[in-house]
């Protein structure tokens, strides 16, 4: 099992060291309506920084307790079942899938997985068919006004991540003309542009990134998909077209930060952004599920068509989630950040 071990203060900086691995034993019979699970994978993301504090920040996230199992997106398979609906081998999934090895769960909590759909990478389920692609995809739709013929101009920051590499893709299916992102390596910037179709990758930690986007976005910003807030996002922002829009996606450079979400844009830049009235709402991808099964359906037809590029950063091992997310959290991956615990 793992028990997670201390609660941080509200600017502290995740570390590995704040998850304990703890061994310990499941009872031997389940009850009606429960399943024996095997766990196979399991997701750590960003939102996970804020469910480390005492107040979350936000109403739809508890926060981990002190010395109980942490728990996030989890795939695993049934290995015994008595719930009506589940039988063993059926491959299932869960929001709330607990950072155990095996565990017993209620099989109401559990959605059953099809692995044809995503050509049997089970793991997508957490990414590209799964709340990362689906945040991509909805945000894009629901935030991004992209239309075909429109001509515009699409900027992604974070974009090499997990959300933001499937964001650009997406603003290209969709009808932008041209899809810049912005990440932090160069091996980064240049899988964006040769593997996933993006026009362009700037280099944030490298030159200046407001020159570097006006020469590459000659026609100013139209659509901008923000994973990062902070000086990025005002560096973007200050280049955006009048009625131009943007995904407030995530501000991860905020995460460690005792401030609001949103954060307020500093003074100058919501100067910028009131007078040419781009749009800035926040996007939260829980309130639009009664969408999930199409966009789900349209992600895996995608993938299975070879639209959409997907990678994956592969960490073995339950021993190895807290450090999985602390290196996510640094920029250590390359699209979604998975830890597989079992073959
Ligand atoms: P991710 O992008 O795969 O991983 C996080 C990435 O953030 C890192 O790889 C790192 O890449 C970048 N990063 C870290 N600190 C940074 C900083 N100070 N400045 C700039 N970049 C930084 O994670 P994800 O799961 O796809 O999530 C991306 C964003 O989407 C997050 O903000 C998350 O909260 C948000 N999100 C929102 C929703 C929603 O419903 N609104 C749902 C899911 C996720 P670099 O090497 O480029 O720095």
């Amino acid at each position: 099992f793992f028990y997670f071990k201390i609660i941080l203060g509200k600017n502290g900086v995740p570390v590995a060291e704040n998850f304990r691995l703890e061994q310990s034993t499941i009872a031997d019979t389940i009850q009606a309506g429960q399943v024996r699970v095997r766990t196979l994978y399991l997701s750590v993301d960003p939102y996970m920084r804020c469910r480390m504090n005492e107040d979350t920040g936000s109403d739809y996230l508890l926060p981990w307790q002190l010395s109980e199992v942490a728990d996030g997106g989890g795939i695993g398979i049934v290995e015994e079942s008595k719930h009506e609906n589940l039988a063993k081998g059926d491959f299932v999934t869960s929001f709330n899938w607990p950072w155990q090895t095996v565990a017993i769960l209620d099989g109401s909590m559990l959605q059953k997985l099809v692995p044809q759909l995503v050509n049997g990478r089970l793991s997508y389920f957490l990414g590209a068919a799964g709340i990362t692609g689906l945040t991509a995809l909805l945000g894009v739709r629901e935030k991004g006004h992209v239309a075909v013929g429109a001509n515009q101009t699409m900027v992604v920051s974070g974009a090499a991540g997990a959300c933001g590499s499937l964001a650009g893709q997406i603003g290209r299916l969709e009808g932008c003309s041209r899809v810049v992102g912005i990440a932090g390596t160069d091996e980064k910037c240049s899988i964006l542009v040769q593997e996933m179709g993006f026009d362009a990758a700037i280099n944030y930690k490298e030159g200046n990134v407001a020159e570097q986007l006006r020469e590459l976005c000659p026609g100013g910003v139209d659509v901008y998909f923000d994973n990062v807030g902070g000086d990025i996002s005002d560096t973007v922002i200050s280049q955006m077209n009048q009625n131009s829009h943007i995904i407030l996606c995530g501000q991860i450079s905020q995460y460690n930060k005792d401030v609001p979400y949103p954060p307020p844009l500093p003074p100058d830049i919501e100067k910028i952004r009131k007078e040419r009235n781009i749009t800035r709402e926040r996007f939260l991808v829980l309130n639009y599920m009664d969408k999930q099964e199409a966009s789900v359906l349209q992600l895996c037809q995608w993938i299975q068509e070879g639209k959409l590029k997907v990678r994956e950063t592969m960490v073995e091992g339950l021993a190895n989630v807290g450090a999985a997310f602390q290196s996510m959290m640094n920029g250590g991956n390359i699209g979604k950040q998975i830890v597989s615990v079992s073959k």
